[in-house]
């Protein structure tokens, strides 16, 4: 392997030689602190025989700490500016990885997988992820249905805290059900913008996510579940009852939601924000049973 020049005290260096004007619209922000960057690597709980896909690479800082830690393992870096890549490959040559010139949000997960012959189960996924798609990258690997072992994300704060957040509060809302129904999420570490070059507006956090081998609440039919989800929250200042009869996405009888919410002794008055997500399963499931199998909403 080539003497790698991707260090975080060389980024300045780097974006210089390579002649690098950073492309403000693809949220290149480049972490410049080596303890953070080993933040990241310890939460991955990284092994030298890991599997290990990386967003945005960059210009590598996160990528060779990485590639430190593999010895037999291997590293899919996909990033979606060519002149990166350029410099990438210019910085590394290590067979351990794999740079692959993508926009990350194009990328079908069980395809990608197939075509490295990857199996399920033991890849992780590790990013300081470019904001302005932070939330659709998220979903799109815990939508996938492929089963990933461990997903670290440096993301803006507001949004880990959306992650993590529990009922009632203003951060509680469709992030955090989708992201806690599918995994353990944990808050390592917050940052100051100082960390990056250029610095962002705003404050960053580590977060790591574990996925469930199975769901904590069981759903009848996930669509619909998510389609609730969303119901509740798109009208969050509407009581429960208002907010599902009057749902634009789906077309629930106002009946059909009055009995439900009195069989699991919801009070009608309440904002879906203050359910939890075990009430929300239940009311999905409910709901479904009385619509959906009766095809009363499609
Ligand atoms: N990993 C590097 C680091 O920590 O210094 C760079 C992180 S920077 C916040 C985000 C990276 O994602 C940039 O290199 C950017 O070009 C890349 N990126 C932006 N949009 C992308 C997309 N749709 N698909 C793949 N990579 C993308």
């Amino acid at each position: 392997m080539k003497e790698s020049i991707a260090t975080p005290g060389k980024t300045k260096e780097i974006l210089q030689k390579y002649n690098l004007k950073l492309a403000k619209g693809l949220g290149q922000n480049f972490l410049v602190n080596r303890n953070i960057i080993n933040k990241i690597i310890t939460a991955a709980k990284l092994k030298e025989d890991d599997l290990v896909i990386e967003i945005g690479p960059g210009i590598g800082a996160l990528t060779q700490a990485i590639l430190n830690r593999l010895t037999s393992g291997r590293l899919f870096a996909i990033e979606k500016d060519k002149r990166l890549i350029e410099v990438l490959a210019d910085q590394f040559s290590n067979n351990r990885l794999e740079l692959i010139n993508q926009d990350v949000l194009k990328i079908e997960w069980r395809d990608f997988l197939r075509r490295w012959d990857l199996k399920e189960g033991e890849i992780k996924v590790l990013a300081n992820l470019p904001y302005y798609i932070t939330t659709p990258i998220i979903m799109s690997l815990l939508e996938s249905g492929v089963k990933f072992s461990r997903l670290v994300f440096m993301v803006q704060k507001e949004v880990a805290e959306r992650m993590v957040a529990l009922p009632g509060g203003k951060d509680y809302g469709a992030l955090s059900i989708a992201v806690q129904y599918y995994s353990k999420a944990e808050i390592i570490h917050t940052v100051s913008p100082a960390v990056f070059i250029p610095q962002p507006e705003v404050y960053s956090t580590v977060i790591a996510l574990e996925p469930y081998p199975e769901p904590p609440v069981k759903v009848l039919k996930k669509d619909f579940f998510f389609k609730i989800v969303r119901a509740i929250f798109q009208q969050r200042r509407k009581n429960i009852k208002n907010a599902l009869s009057k749902a634009a996405n789906i077309n629930l009888k106002k009946e059909r939601v009055l009995e439900s919410l009195a069989e699991l002794d919801i009070d009608q008055r309440i904002r879906g924000e203050k359910l939890t997500l075990k009430q929300i399963a239940e009311l999905s499931n409910l709901l479904w049973k009385k619509s959906g199998e009766r095809n009363e909403i499609y």
